[in-house]
C-alpha cells in the first residue's frame, strides 16, 4: 500500500512534464516573437497607409489639361457649304449689312485637283473646335455638316450674337497661281463713329492676333492683301452682320501648288487649325 501510494503520485507528475515544457517553450516563443515583429510591422503599416493609391484622402489628383477658356464661347463659321453648287437658293438676295444686297452664298473655290474650299473650311473648323473645347471653350458652328446649302451670309454673322467672338474660316482662290499665303479680313468701320467703338477696335485686335498666330506657325502672309496680311473690307456680309468681334481668315491660296499641298494634307490642315486656335486663345486670355 505504502509503496503503491508513494508511486502513484509520480505518474501524474511524469505525465504532466511534457505538457509543462511545451507550455513554457511555446510561451517563450510567443513572448520573443512580439517585440521582434511589432517594430517591423509598424513602419510597414504606416508607410502603406501614406502611399497606397486606393486609400481615401491620399489619392493624388488626376492630371487634367488646363482649361483656360472655361466659360468662353467661340463662334466658328466654316465658309460656303457642300450643297451650294447647283442650288438656286444661294443666288437669293440678302441684306449685306451696309444698306445693299448680295447673293445668299457662293460655292467657294477649289485646288487644281478639285479639293473643294467648303470641305477644307469644314475640316479645319472641326479641328479648331476640338482644340478649343479641350481648353474649356464652348464652340458654336454656323452650319451642322458639309452637305447642305447656306446658311446665307447675313446669318453667318448674326448666329454669333451670344459668343465672345466670331472667326470665319476660308481659303482664297486667286487665279494667278504664283499668289501665295494667308490674309485676315476684319470689318471696315462704316464711318468714324463706328470706327471709334470698342467693337471695331476689338475686331482689329482679333485680326492682329490671328495674323501673329499664323506667322508664329511659319505661315507667310499674301502681300497682295494689305500690310502684314491684314485688310479691312466693307463688303463681307458675315462680318458686317456680326455684333461681336469678328474676323475672316483666308488660310492660303488654293490655286497655288505649295499652299494646295498643305491644305490637302491632314498635317497641313492641323497647322492652320492650331494657328487659328492659338490666335483665338491669345485674344480671349489677353482681353
Ligand atoms: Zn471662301
Amino acid at each position: 500500500m505504502g509503496n503503491t501510494g508513494a508511486v502513484l503520485p509520480l505518474r501524474p507528475a511524469h505525465a504532466l512534464l511534457p505538457l509543462l515544457l511545451a507550455s513554457v517553450l511555446s510561451g517563450c516563443a510567443l513572448g520573443a516573437a512580439d517585440p521582434q515583429t511589432r517594430p517591423s510591422e509598424n513602419p510597414r503599416t504606416a508607410g502603406a497607409s501614406a502611399s497606397t493609391p486606393g486609400t481615401p484622402g491620399t489619392v493624388p489628383p488626376t492630371t487634367e489639361a488646363p482649361r483656360p477658356l472655361e466659360g468662353r464661347t467661340v463662334a466658328l463659321d466654316p465658309g460656303h457649304n457642300g450643297g451650294n453648287a447647283g442650288s438656286a437658293e444661294i443666288t437669293r438676295q440678302v441684306d449685306d449689312g451696309r444698306g445693299g444686297t448680295k447673293d445668299c452664298n457662293t460655292t467657294g473655290t477649289a485646288t487644281n485637283s478639285d479639293y473643294a474650299e467648303h470641305a477644307f473650311n469644314w475640316e479645319v473648323a472641326l479641328e479648331v473646335r476640338e482644340q478649343l473645347e479641350k481648353h474649356g471653350a464652348s464652340v458654336v458652328l454656323s452650319r451642322d455638316d458639309d452637305e447642305g446649302v447656306g446658311p446665307c451670309v447675313d446669318e453667318r454673322g448674326a448666329f454669333a450674337d451670344d459668343a465672345d467672338l466670331l472667326v470665319s474660316i476660308h481659303a482664297n482662290g486667286t487665279e494667278d497661281t504664283s499668289a501665295q499665303g494667308f490674309h485676315v479680313i476684319v470689318p471696315e468701320p462704316l464711318d468714324d463713329e463706328v470706327a471709334a467703338t470698342d467693337l471695331a477696335a476689338d475686331s482689329a485686335d482679333l485680326g492682329e492676333v490671328l495674323v501673329a498666330a499664323f506667322e508664329d506657325a511659319d505661315l507667310s502672309p499674301n502681300p497682295a492683301y494689305g500690310e502684314d496680311g491684314l485688310v479691312a473690307r466693307s463688303d463681307i456680309a458675315g462680318l458686317n452682320h456680326a455684333s461681336v468681334p469678328a474676323a475672316m481668315v483666308e488660310c492660303g491660296e488654293m490655286r497655288n501648288v505649295e499652299d494646295a499641298a498643305r491644305m490637302e494634307s491632314s498635317e497641313g490642315r492641323s497647322v492652320y487649325a492650331s494657328a487659328i486656335s492659338a490666335g483665338i486663345e491669345e485674344y480671349l486670355i489677353g482681353d
